[in-house]
């Protein structure tokens, strides 16, 4: 048996890995790059190992670093989880020479399937049917282009060496050839360092089904059913499910006989995903499946599987590094129920989906209640770096049928509260939502046919996103507050409430210039808030919480929305009665103190000014005031919320 494991990732398939080492006793080393000191994966394992900067070619892809934490640590094992070393058959190599036993398939198995053409030669072989195409060493553009007139327009180019996606070129008519082939060629070459391509026909409106297979070293085999992930964007998963939509017994059997074939072709060990493309235009017929590729690794979408199977993948993997014989026989590997993934990413879905970096400033999961799975790598305060995977968590629903664990899923999302940076959660929750996807009636075309409900449009904030922030502002409750002590220039204001009725303004900035919330507060029942005029009920299950500079982070509903005041001193004028005092809005450094106690102001002076990531904020006075003491000095580091300067109203200009 294993002892002591070494991890070669990190995130959340590192912690992943962990978890089932603790269970079975066993002691998990981690590593990490200087990015990832703090990082969750570093704190929970029994040991943590540097191993270079930032890049991950100095750090998770540093296989000299990662061996030598194998050394030095005593790991008698090593799991590269997925993406980084997991497919690369020099480091399953290099870590059997240095004495580690390699938690993945043989060398050998990696290398045919690592690259397309030969993987699909092998399949051929072995009688597993492969989508029509060209695998030929003739690599000439003339030679090349005439292949694809042979196989029939539409055809996709995709890099031999590809992977994620990338290197990979839809082209609809000869027209397009030359330039599609030019830019997948070239980010192959950048991608994978080998600019080969292949040439396949474009299936229309497939579907993504995949099979997961494990084989002992025995020479046994088996199948843990399918996995569909035909939600995609740009070949990338976004939603995967276990067990297939729509999927007939007839198909699931050979669809799984074809996989268990595939594994036994290449002499497989261990845990991998043989991906298959599947023409559904007609219902999934057992003559209309295609192999695609084999994934010779665990996948980031093995949870579905573990949850309709109740089975831990990765002690199977485990299990049968060590040699011993695959747990179950096909016959006793049944599904109950359905799971499905949404992968959350931080990412802009508004801005083509680019990645958004920066620090989880307010971090909220749904609650792990039952059929609820959440499997992340971060914990609020952590940084979604630049230079990785920016997914922040898988959350996987369960429930005894596809329609309940769609509807779980999507209600779990709507729980997902994040501030610090953009996700896709609302994006998630639209596709799940969606009726068509509810029926079914998926293909990899779904997101971008769709795409004009599924993104969200660039409009501000609704309404009672502003008053839910007035609300915030004015009673200071209602919210989670992360920081209490926030700055809040109505919180001392609420005194003359004297009346059955008072009121406050607070004025957010919006599109067209300010937005005003009225609160009415009485002595009788709740406050009503008046957004732009008109009555606005706040919705329940809004958290609110103020983030850097000063902003006010509103998640409801998967989504966050960011408002900011509009220059609350001035604009607060006659509500400001109670308030005696100014308040740093941001954490930052006191670049100057203008005023000196004893002086009098007028509204709207400066009063001193203070400097954050590089922006000088002008503190004006809020009415025309007398100072009574000014409580900091310049050059002094304030954080948000201190006190600046009190006054008086009363003898005051
Ligand atoms: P594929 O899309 O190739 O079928 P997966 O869906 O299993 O495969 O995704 C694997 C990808 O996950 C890797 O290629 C990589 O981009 C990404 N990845 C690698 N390491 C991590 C990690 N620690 N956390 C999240 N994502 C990762
Ligand atoms: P990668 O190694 O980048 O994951 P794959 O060969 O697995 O590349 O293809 C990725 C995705 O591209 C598939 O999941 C599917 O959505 C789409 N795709 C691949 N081959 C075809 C095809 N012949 N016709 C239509 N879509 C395809
Ligand atoms: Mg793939």
């Amino acid at each position: 048996m294993i002892d002591k494991l070494l991890i070669a990732n990190r995130g959340e398939i590192a912690r992943r890995i962990m978890r089932t080492a603790r269970t079975m006793g066993i002691r998990s080393v981690a590593v990490y790059s200087t990015a990832d000191a703090q990082a969750a994966h570093v704190r929970e394992a029994d040991e943590a190992y540097e191993i270079g900067p930032a890049p991950a070619r100095d750090s998770y892809l540093n296989m000299r670093a990662i061996l030598e934490v194998g050394r030095v640590s005593g790991a008698d094992a090593v799991h590269p989880g997925y993406g980084f070393l997991s497919e690369n058959a020099e480091f399953s190599e290099a870590s059997a020479e240095s004495g580690l036993l390699f938690v993945g398939p043989p060398a050998s198995a990696m290398r045919t399937m690592g690259l397309k053409d030969r993987a699909k030669i092998l399949m051929q072989k072995a009688g597993v049917a492969v989508v029509p195409g060209y695998l030929g060493d003739d690599q000439s553009a003339a030679r090349l282009a005439e292949e694809a007139d042979r196989i029939g327009y539409p055809i996709l180019i995709k890099a031999v060496a590809g992977g994620g996606g990338k290197g990979m070129r839809y082209v609809e008519c000869a027209r397009e050839f030359e330039s599609a082939l030019e830019s997948a060629r070239r980010e192959a070459k950048a991608a994978f360092g080998d600019a080969r391509v292949l040439i396949e026909k474009f299936i229309s409106r497939p579907r993504h089904i995949e099979v997961q297979v494990f084989a002992d070293s025995h020479g046994n085999c088996v199948h843990l059913l399918e996995r569909d992930c035909s939600l995609q964007r740009r070949h990338q998963k976004v939603i995967e499910e276990a067990l297939a939509p729509g999927m007939s017994s007839v198909m699931r059997d050979a669809m799984g006989a074809a996989a268990v074939r595939a594994a036994k072709a290449v002499g497989y060990v261990g845990a991998g995903t043989v991906e298959f493309i599947v023409d559904g235009s007609e219902g999934l017929l057992p003559d209309r499946f295609w192999f695609m590729e084999m994934n010779t690794r665990l996948q980031v979408e093995h949870p579905v599987t573990e949850e309709v199977t109740g089975l831990d993948l990765v002690e199977w993997q485990l299990r049968i590094a060590c040699g011993e014989h695959l747990p179950l026989r096909q016959s006793q590997i049944v599904a109950n129920g359905h799971a499905v993934e949404a992968r959350l990413y931080a990412e802009d879905a508004d801005k083509d989906f680019l990645p958004s970096t920066g620090r989880l400033e307010f971090l909220r999961f749904p609650e792990a209640v039952s059929g609820i799975r959440v499997d992340s790598g971060v914990c609020e305060g952590d940084f979604v770096q630049p230079y990785y995977d920016p997914m922040i968590a898988k959350i996987i629903a369960t429930a005894p049928n596809r329609a309940e664990a769609i509807l779980r899923l999507a209600g779990a999302l709507r729980n997902v509260q994040i501030a610090g940076v953009t996700t896709n959660a609302a994006f998630l929750i639209r596709c799940l939502t969606h009726p068509e996807f509810r029926q079914g009636a998926i293909d990899t075309g779904f997101i971008e046919r769709f795409s004009d409900v599924l993104l969200p449009n660039l409009s501000s904030p609704p309404p009672e996103i502003y008053a839910a922030a007035a609300r915030f502002l004015v009673t200071g409750s209602h919210g989670l507050m992360t920081d209490a002590e926030g700055y809040n220039p109505w919180a001392s204001g609420d005194g003359f409430r004297v009346s059955g009725r008072s009121r406050q303004v607070v004025v957010f900035e919006h599109i067209d210039g300010r937005l005003e919330v009225l609160v009415e507060f009485y002595r009788d029942r709740p406050e009503q808030y008046l957004v732009s005029g008109s009555a606005v009920r706040i919705p329940n299950g809004v958290t609110v919480s103020r983030v850097a500079s000063g902003q006010i982070a509103v998640m409801y509903d998967g989504a966050t929305f960011k408002v900011k005041c509009f220059d609350p001193f001035i604009s607060a004028d006659s509500h400001m009665d109670r308030a005696d005092e100014v308040v740093a809005p941001t954490h930052g450094k006191v670049t100057a103190v203008l005023v000196e106690p004893g002086q009098k102001v007028k509204r709207g002076t400066p009063l001193a000014s203070i400097e954050a990531m590089k922006m000088e904020h002008t503190l004006l006075a809020p009415a025309d005031v007398c100072i009574s003491s000014v409580e900091v000095t310049q050059g002094e580091q304030v954080k948000e919320g201190a006190t600046i300067v009190t006054f008086s109203k009363d003898d005051a200009a």
